[in-house]
């Protein structure tokens, strides 16, 4: 299917002293570029009013079905200028295809994976100027809210589709700090057949407890164990996680109640590139403990597009602290966080095709 974008630049641009002014400290997702992508269904009329517009509140009805029963999904992925000043999209068709598959699993309409990144595109084309340099990115948010007027539980009949962007800074001033994490004996955040492989606000909104939690302890993330055993580790409230042992071999939680994380595939692929063994396995948070105290456990980190790679440096619990590699950022995070940054500002190759050079 196309649709063509109907392309309405804002008549109230920032100044670009204002917006310089806004990207010397971005920080994470507070500062907002000019301009939305939008796109409209309807079971009448299907996907239309395709359209790139000045950002603006949306007129909501207080009926709208998502404020009841949160039939919402979203993405998140980045553009990255890189030196010769051109600008990269990393693997925005994955995104495009998970935002189909939560769709689905949400009862929502689908959007065609070419409008989604057609709409993308033209959003990073007509601010580009708020891409930050360096370090920093232009973070994108797509997303889907059920829009019918009403109050009866079903699958919405109106859908909006939307992709806003806010520049961000680089995540870690002077290289990623270690994080320590809570684990999460009280609360899961996913059970089989439930939507812990889909990207929907629920998920978030039932794991903030859990994050408190961890942030009351003194952790800066949460990580949620399996929902039956309470045994296994799943992955952080919004980042995948990674082990590495001394045998030079990396693990990995399966699919299934996880969400499948793009930097998760892509950390698999170089992994594997560079002939490491990587297994995708349950991997118990007792067996953590003992192989974190033993030495058989070198490293721990989590990955999200948001971070890219945060190493784990400590693990708290009711039962007590367990620190991974003393606490301190290991060399194999580092060097795949390194390979990874890489690729995304096109500052290497890029052997799987994982770039979209926005023109
Ligand atoms: C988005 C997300 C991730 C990371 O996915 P990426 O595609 O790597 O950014 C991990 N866990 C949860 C719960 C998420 O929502």
């Amino acid at each position: 299917m196309t649709l063509t974008f109907d392309i309405k630049p804002t008549t109230n641009p920032t100044s670009d002293q204002e917006r310089a002014a806004k990207l010397a400290n971005p920080g994470f997702g507070r500062v907002f570029t000019d301009h939305m992508a939008v796109v409209q269904f309807s079971q009448d009329k299907g996907w239309h009013s395709a359209r790139v517009e000045s950002r603006a509140n949306f007129p909501l009805d207080p009926a709208a079905a998502v404020l009841h029963y949160a039939q919402e999904i979203f993405e998140g992925l980045k553009a990255y200028k890189r030196d010769d000043g051109g600008v990269n999209l990393f693997r925005p068709d994955a995104n495009a295809q998970r935002f189909w598959n939560s769709a689905e699993r949400m009862a929502m309409a689908q959007l065609p994976q070419n409008v989604f990144i057609e709409a993308v595109e033209q959003l990073v084309r007509i601010d580009r100027a708020w891409i930050p340099g360096g370090e920093g990115s232009l973070y994108l948010r797509p997303f889907m809210i059920a829009n019918e007027v009403f109050l009866g539980v079903k699958p919405s009949a109106e859908y909006i589709f939307a992709v806003i962007a806010s520049p961000v800074g680089s995540y870690f001033k002077g290289g990623p700090a270690p994080v320590s994490i809570w684990v999460s004996e009280n609360y899961t955040r996913a059970a089989v057949g439930g939507t812990g492989g889909v990207k929907c606000g629920g998920n978030y909104a039932a794991s903030l407890k859990a994050q408190a939690e961890a942030i009351a302890h003194g952790c800066d993330q949460v990580v949620f164990l399996d929902a039956i055993e309470r045994r296994y580790v799943e992955e952080l409230g919004g980042m995948n996680v990674f082990f590495v042992f001394d045998d030079g071999s990396l693990s990995t939680p399966p699919l299934g109640t996880i969400l499948p994380g793009i930097t998760r595939d892509s950390i698999i692929k170089l992994a594997r590139d560079a002939g490491r063994e990587v297994r995708e396995e349950a991997y118990a948070i007792d067996q953590w403990r003992a192989d974190a105290k033993s030495g058989k456990l070198k490293e721990a980190f989590a990955c999200g597009t948001a971070a890219v790679i945060s190493p784990i440096g400590k693990v708290r619990s009711a039962s007590g602290d367990v620190l991974i590699n003393g606490g301190e950022a290991g060399p194999v995070a580092m060097g795949l966080r390194k390979q990874l940054v890489d690729i995304q500002y096109g500052r290497s190759a890029d052997p799987h095709n994982w770039i979209r050079d926005v023109k």
